[in-house]
């Protein structure tokens, strides 16, 4: 399968779609889940159109999982969750349903269901308050 130019985290990157983002640098981008599967999931995309980690140059993936280790910093300092989970699907039968590259940092508390699939969408407020929160944390995490 090859890059689709009409999936939505491609038209997040044109500015075709709205999105609740966090940072935006030159090789990345990060912003709110919109159907969260906890309070202050986050994704984090490479700009490069990459479907997934097999098809990505090792220097847009470097950048990607350094932001994504930076993110996963701010949410843990942003939420105190009790663990903090990095996901990354490839291809549909692994789960993966947005088909552009994409890490996922989802806050987990203790005694707390994972339900990976079942989610509804989530409050357009209280996402860009998230977002605002790990924005806070991001500016003192290099
Ligand atoms: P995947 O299952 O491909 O690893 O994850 C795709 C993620 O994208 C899901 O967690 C889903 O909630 C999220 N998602 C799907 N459509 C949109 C959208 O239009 N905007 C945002 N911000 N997230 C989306």
């Amino acid at each position: 399968m090859s890059y689709d130019d009409d999936n939505i985290f491609a038209k997040i990157l044109r500015g075709e779609a709205p999105a609740y983002i966090v940072e935006e640098d030159a090789m990345s981008l990060t912003f709110m889940d919109l159907m969260p599967q906890s309070e202050g999931h986050t994704l984090i995309i490479p700009k490069e159109s990459a479907q997934d980690i097999l098809h990505v140059s090792s220097e847009a993936l470097g950048h990607v999982i350094r932001q994504t280790q930076r993110v996963a910093k701010a949410v843990d300092e942003a939420f105190h969750p009790d663990g903090v989970m990095v996901a990354q699907l490839n291809r549909a039968p692994a789960g993966q349903t947005v088909f552009h590259l994409h890490f996922h940092v989802i806050p987990r508390w203790s005694g707390e269901a994972m339900p990976f699939m079942a989610r509804d969408m989530a409050d357009p407020i209280v996402l860009e308050r998230h977002a605002e929160k790990i924005r806070k944390y991001l500016k003192n995490i290099d």
